[in-house]
């Protein structure tokens, strides 16, 4: 792929590394890439951050054919740059799109233009401990016009944000809500993608939570509102006397990145991992029976994040005394050691 570079007058000053949070500062480039069918993908470019210019009958804005991804590059303590399991995402990135029917960036595109965007960047990988530069790679559809259709042209842009460490006083376990009135995905619908519109319509459930003074949402299946699925932003597990419980990717639950790579290593460690439907019922009663030993959410941004508490038609469980679980504190201590170079990869995942 022929990329073409654009240079911007004066560079930004990095923000300090000690105070980045989320998503709040931005790289000084970013990739963009047209799709116009009947031509491809063409006019690959990084160029200066900054606004895009949009005709108000855009798709996008009115049928959100929308998605997008989420990675990270890892400054190593060689000084090295990494990046773990990219092809994931640009995997996950071509079933969102060809759910949304949306023309799809094919693999090594996507990798290389990632490669190159990080590159091009490098300076913008922190290097203070459990910092790393957040990757957003996106894509709309962008042809004007008002009537309902799948889109003749699309956008593929990756923004870069450098983001602090995740929990900076060390793992802390947070309470979520489970929701039994609102539903995130149902059998058939887009829950496997990572489309906006999957999160728009999840934000009530998110606002609900806060209120309850919980900091994620549990979300159930949308059939029966009686199996666990995933959290806002993450997949979830659960162990139950020993064993791991998880939802099985089935069309409605994100497949991450962060969960199959902790079933990888469970599995190794000799646990026994159950990709199956567990109901909230049986959920809340190992819970009260003192059975349910440790619970975790697993995604990019935080990695592990221990639930010490569940809240579900006005009753509160605590797990493990709201103190994280060792297996919760083993596992986060590996991975991140793995995607930080600190751990030997012997997965071979680090890129
Ligand atoms: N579920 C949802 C709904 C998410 O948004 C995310 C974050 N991408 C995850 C799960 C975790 O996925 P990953 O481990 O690939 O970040």
């Amino acid at each position: 792929m022929d990329i073409k570079f654009i240079k911007r007058e004066e560079l930004q000053e990095k923000p300090d590394q000690k105070k980045l949070g989320f998503g709040k500062y931005f790289a000084d480039y970013m990739f963009t890439m047209d799709y116009d069918e009947g031509i491809g993908w063409h006019d690959a470019t990084i160029r200066p951050y900054g606004p895009i210019e949009m005709n108000p009958a855009t798709v996008v804005l009115h049928y959100a054919q929308e998605t997008f991804e989420g990675l990270k590059a890892y400054r190593r303590a060689d000084g090295q740059i990494q990046l773990f399991r990219p092809e994931m995402n640009a995997r996950r990135m071509i079933n969102s799109n060809e759910r949304l029917c949306m023309a799809t960036i094919p693999e090594d595109m996507f990798i290389e233009a990632v490669n190159a965007l990080v590159k091009a960047e490098e300076d913008w990988v922190p290097s203070e401990p459990e910092t790393s530069l957040y990757i957003r790679p996106f894509a709309f559809a962008c042809e004007s016009s008002l009537g309902v259709h799948k889109s003749k042209a699309y956008k593929f842009v990756i923004i870069l944000s450098p983001v602090g460490a995740y929990y900076a006083e060390g793992l802390a376990p947070v309470k979520i809500m489970v929701e039994d009135e609102y539903v995130r995905a149902v059998q058939g619908g887009t829950g496997f993608t990572k489309c906006g519109g999957n999160y728009a319509g999840s934000i009530i459930g998110q606002v609900k939570a806060e209120k309850y003074g919980c900091s994620q949402v549990l979300w159930l299946d949308g059939r029966e509102r009686k199996y666990v699925e995933e959290v806002g932003a993450m997949n979830i597990m659960f162990k139950i006397d020993g064993e791991i419980y998880t939802a099985p990717i089935e069309g409605t639950v994100l497949p991450g990145v962060t969960r199959d790579s902790i079933i990888h290593i469970l599995r190794d460690w000799g646990y026994k991992v159950n990709e199956t439907h567990l109901s909230v019922d049986d959920l809340m009663q190992a819970g009260r029976d003192g059975r349910l030993e440790e619970v975790y959410g697993t995604g990019t941004a935080a990695v592990i994040s221990p639930v010490g508490a569940l809240v579900y038609k006005g009753e509160e469980i605590t797990i493990n005394n709201f103190q994280i679980g060792e297996l919760t504190q083993k596992l986060y201590d590996y991975l991140t050691g793995i995607q930080w170079g600190k751990v030997e990869d012997k997965y071979g995942w680090t890129r």
